[in-house]
């Protein structure tokens, strides 16, 4: 469809509000562009945080020669014409806002070709304001560069944050795409640096490749299909996932909204966990045109979504290696397991090791056990670094990146090595050897939440979220090898936090409360003595 500038009466219909309030609300303009535009390929390159410089690059169609400089234009769109076409939009953009609000406030070059043009053609904007068209040579698509945003709004330059905020607001809009398209390559680099590289895949190997391999390992799977439309996606379950995080995408477009959160709350209460929720419903029952920023979408029929989804997530299933390892464990449940002082009768409620040693009953409670194993390795510095041979990558919200930084010593001391992989990214290197590799970055995390947040001490908040939780069932090794190392601590009464590690059950007392004191039934009846 051509560019044309939309009717009077259609420009009043359309949500208007100020598209353009931050460098990441222009990188998100301009991907969805080159997705508008069939882009197989993207590429973002970034400067100061989108201050001096923002690059997309994309592969797609291309804007013909003659139509460049009109799509730099208030209301100039491809996308619709009519007002029914609102209704059918399966496009990103519909409003003809994006390039003209971006080039009023930066300098900005445009290099497009469309595919029947030899020659593309290069514009260059300042302050909205056309100061050079000409042809020009370049390759298939369309290139956008940013430079120096609100330059000529020195108010709008101010208010923006650090350039971590900034670049942590990029990021999260690139993971949103990335998480959306997971069939095209998209490229992110920050000040010349390579932040993220994905390769098309398929949805699980581009959450592996968001969020590491661990969390691609434990993902529970939906999907139903009502007369509403289809839904699908997965849930990382608590254990994995740290932080309480939704996606939606509504006919891939990242989204809030209400009944989608009402749906998902409802179908997993109290649970965590990260959910990544896709939607696919025919345009004309939903309303894209209610959020400047089209952040927002709104549902025709809201109690039809909501039990779509809900459904949906109701039913999803566990991943398919979670439930073989807990058969392998069942069967050698039954092998008896002894320990030097201790011997051990077995695990209960996969909580407490019941154990036995001089006449007394030990009910150990496994996850305080081995928090106090830990946490005395830990004040020992006998702890040992286990390298991983693939590093894992751990997103990290502004504050938390401040805080590392400023706990340098303190996290190598607990054996990490942390690099920095980009703003508010950073890799994993080495972990402590207690900590399996495959548990790495979620351990990290949440052990960065507990000594932040709540100002816990290093080692404590280390050794309680490494330590085996309540409801893990163990294998007897497990058990026996977790017995044998408690039994060897120091103090092995409490736990790191000083509370009871056992509840010791004397075999005497067990006679006295129900009165035997021979070998048969002869009971002293406690009413005659
Ligand atoms: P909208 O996306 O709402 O139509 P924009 O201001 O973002 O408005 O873009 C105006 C027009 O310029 C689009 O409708 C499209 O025809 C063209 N255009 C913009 N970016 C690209 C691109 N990367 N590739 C091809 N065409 C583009
Ligand atoms: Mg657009």
């Amino acid at each position: 469809m051509n560019i044309r500038i939309l009717s009077p009466e259609l420009q009043q219909k359309i949500a208007a509000g100020e598209v353009i309030d931050r460098p990441a609300s222009a990188v998100k303009e301009l991907v969805e562009n080159a997705l508008d535009a069939g882009a197989t390929t993207i590429r973002v390159d970034i400067q100061e945080a989108g201050r001096r410089l923002i690059r997309v690059i994309d592969d797609g169609y291309g804007i013909p020669a003659a139509e460049v400089r009109l799509a730099c234009e208030r209301f100039a769109t491809s996308k619709i014409v009519h007002e029914d076409d609102l209704r059918r939009v399966r496009t990103f953009g519909f409003r003809g806002e994006a390039l003209p609000s971006i080039a009023a406030v930066s300098r900005m070059r445009l290099l497009t070709r469309e595919r029947s043009a030899l020659l593309g053609t290069e514009v260059r904007l300042e302050g909205g304001t056309l100061l050079s068209s000409q042809e020009a040579g370049a390759a298939l698509g369309t290139a956008v560069e940013v430079w120096d945003l609100f330059y000529n709004t020195p108010a709008r330059r101010q208010f923006l944050r650090s350039l971590r905020t900034e670049y942590g607001h990029i990021l999260g809009v690139c993971t949103r795409f990335a998480l959306g398209f997971p069939d095209k390559s998209f490229s992110l680099s920050f000040d010349g640096r390579e932040v993220s590289a994905f390769q098309p895949g398929t949805l699980p190997d581009r959450i592996a490749s968001c969020f590491g391999r661990e969390a691609s390992a434990s993902l529970e799977e939906f999907e139903s299909t009502g007369i509403t439309g289809r839904t699908w996606g997965f849930v990382l379950p608590t254990e994995v996932a740290w932080r309480r995080r939704y996606y939606f995408f509504v006919n891939h477009r990242a989204v809030r909204n209400p009944t989608l959160y009402r749906a998902v709350r409802d179908a997993m209460p109290g649970e965590g966990g990260m959910v990544l929720l896709f939607l696919d419903v025919p345009p004309s029952v939903i309303d894209v045109n209610i959020h400047p920023a089209k952040a927002e979408v709104r549902f025709r029929d809201d109690p039809a979504v909501y039990d779509l989804v809900r459904g949906a997530l109701q039913r999803r299933a566990r991943p398919a290696w979670l439930q073989v390892e807990r058969v392998a464990e069942r069967e050698a449940e039954y092998r008896q397991q002894t320990n030097t002082r201790f011997s051990l009768l077995g695990q209960i409620e996969k909580t407490f090791l019941l154990t036995m040693s001089e006449g007394h009953l030990y009910i150990l409670d496994q996850h305080a056990a081995e928090e106090r194993v830990l946490f005395e390795q830990l004040q020992s510095g006998t702890v040992k670094q286990r390298a991983l041979i693939a590093p894992q990558v751990v997103t990290l919200s502004v504050e938390e990146q401040e805080f590392l930084e400023s706990k340098a010593a303190e996290i190598s001391q607990c054996r990490f090595t942390v690099e920095s992989f980009g703003p508010q990214v950073i890799t994993l290197r080495t972990v402590p050897d207690f900590i399996h590799p495959k548990d790495a970055s979620m351990i990290f995390s949440r052990w960065l939440v507990r000594v932040r947040q709540h100002g816990e001490d290093f080692h404590q908040a280390l050794s309680c979220v490494a330590a085996v939780k309540a409801g893990q069932e163990l294998a007897p090794e497990e058990q026996a090898r977790l017995l044998e190392r408690w039994s060897q601590a120091s103090n092995p009464h409490a736990c790191a936090h000083n509370r009871p590690v056992y509840f010791r059950l004397a075999l005497d007392e067990v006679r006295r409360k129900i009165g035997r004191t021979g070998l048969s039934c002869e009971f002293t009846d406690p009413a005659a003595s």
